[in-house]
C-alpha cells in the first residue's frame, strides 16, 4: 500500500522526503555559528531552560574559533571520505538561537554556508521569540534559490509546563512565529520534548492534535531525559516522583498512538534522543541506538497495521 506522503514507509521518513526532494542522499553538517541565547544572556531570562546544560552552553564572548566557512570545508572534506558518501549538503545551524543577532550578522555567517555550491539549503533552529520580519523577508529571497526551513524549539503545548522548564516563551508565542514563518512562504519545522514533568500521558497525546494545526512541515520528537549540569537534574535528584519517564516499549507504543493523530503532512524527522550515557543523570534505554528505535517503531506500526494520520481528523 503507498501512504499519501507516496511511500510504503508507515509514517512520512524524513529519509524518503528528502531523496523525493533533491533526487539523492542530503548531508546535513551541524555547524556551531557562535549565537547566544536570550533564555541566558539576561533578555529573557538568565537561568535557562531547566533541561538545557548549563555547561555546554557558550557565553557570548566564547564564539567558536572556527568561520562558517572553514566548519563547512572540514564538514564536506569528513564526509566525502565515508562510505555513505553525500553530494549534497545542508549546513545546520544546530546550536542556541540561530537567528539571535543583526541582519547583517545573519547574511554574513549564512552568505559563508551558501557561497559553497555543495550546500543547498539551510536549517536554522531557533527560539520562537527570536525571529522578525526583517530576517523573515531575508530568508524568503534565500529560498528562491536554496531550501530553506526554520526550526523552533515548541518543547511543549502547554504554558504550565513552558513556565515550569523556564523555557521564557509561551505556547501561543511558539503558534504566532510558525504562523508568520509560513505566511513568508517559509517551511517551518519543530522540535518536542515527550514526558516532560507535570504533564499526563493523556495530555501529551493530546499535543498531537493540537501541533497537527499549525503549518508545519517537519517535527521531532525526544523523550525526555535528564542530562547532567542542568537544573532538571537537580529538581530530579531532590524528588525523583515528579518525573515519570517512559520505558523503551511503553515509548515505542505512546509513539504510535501519537503518531496516529499526527498530521500526515508533517515530515518525521526523529522520534528520539541519544545522549552518550555518561551525560545521563536519571533513567535511560541503554545503549539502544536511534536506528533500532526506529526499527522498533515501525515493526509495530506494521503489527497493528496501523500508519501515520489514521486517526487525524482536519477540523478538530
Ligand atoms: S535550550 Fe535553547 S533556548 Fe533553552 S536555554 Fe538552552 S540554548 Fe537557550
Amino acid at each position: 500500500m503507498e501512504f499519501p506522503w507516496g511511500h510504503h514507509r508507515r509514517f512520512n521518513a524524513y529519509a524518503d522526503y528528502f531523496r523525493k526532494q533533491f533526487g539523492e542522499r542530503v548531508q546535513k553538517l551541524s555547524l556551531d555559528a557562535g549565537f547566544t541565547c536570550p533564555n541566558r544572556d539576561g533578555r529573557v531570562g538568565e537561568d535557562g531552560c531547566t533541561f538545557c546544560n548549563n555547561d555546554a552552553f557558550n557565553p557570548s564572548y566564547c564564539k567558536p574559533e572556527k568561520s562558517v566557512t572553514q566548519q563547512i570545508a572540514e564538514g564536506i572534506a569528513f564526509h566525502q571520505n565515508r562510505y555513505r558518501k553525500a553530494n549534497k549538503y545542508l549546513a545546520y545551524f544546530q546550536a542556541y538561537s540561530n537567528t539571535y543577532g543583526s541582519l547583517e550578522d545573519l547574511k554574513n555567517l549564512y552568505g559563508q554556508a551558501l557561497k559553497y555550491p555543495e550546500v543547498v539549503g539551510l536549517v536554522i533552529g531557533t527560539r520562537p521569540d527570536c525571529i522578525n520580519k526583517e530576517q523573515l523577508k531575508y530568508f524568503q529571497e534565500l529560498s528562491q534559490s536554496h531550501y530553506i526551513i526554520l526550526e523552533y524549539g515548541i518543547e511543549s503545548c502547554y504554558d504550565k509546563t513552558l513556565e515550569r522548564i523556564n523555557r521564557g516563551h509561551t505556547y501561543q508565542q511558539a503558534v504566532d512565529a510558525i504562523g508568520l514563518t509560513n505566511e513568508y512562504g517559509l517551511k517551518t519545522g519543530a522540535h518536542m520534548i515527550l514526558g516532560l514533568p507535570g504533564e499526563s500521558r493523556e495530555e501529551i497525546l493530546d499535543e498531537a492534535d493540537i501541533v497537527s494545526r499549525l503549518p508545519l512541515n517537519n517535527i521531532k520528537f525526544h523523550q525526555l531525559q535528564i542530562i547532567t549540569g542542568t537544573k532538571m537534574e537537580l529538581e530530579y535528584k531532590e524528588d525523583p516522583s515528579q518525573f515519570s519517564f517512559f520505558e523503551l516499549d511503553e515509548y515505542v507504543d505512546f509513539v504510535i498512538q501519537f503518531l496516529e493523530r499526527l498530521n500526515p503532512e508533517f515530515v518525521v524527522e526523529r522520534f528520539a534522543g541519544e545522549v552518550p550515557p555518561r551525560f545521563l543523570a536519571g533513567p535511560g534505554w541503554g545503549l539502544i541506538r536511534n536506528d533500532q528505535i526506529l526499527n522498533k517503531i515501525e515493526r509495530q506500526l506494521e503489527l497493528k497495521d496501523t500508519f501515520q494520520g489514521k486517526l487525524y481528523r482536519t477540523k478538530i
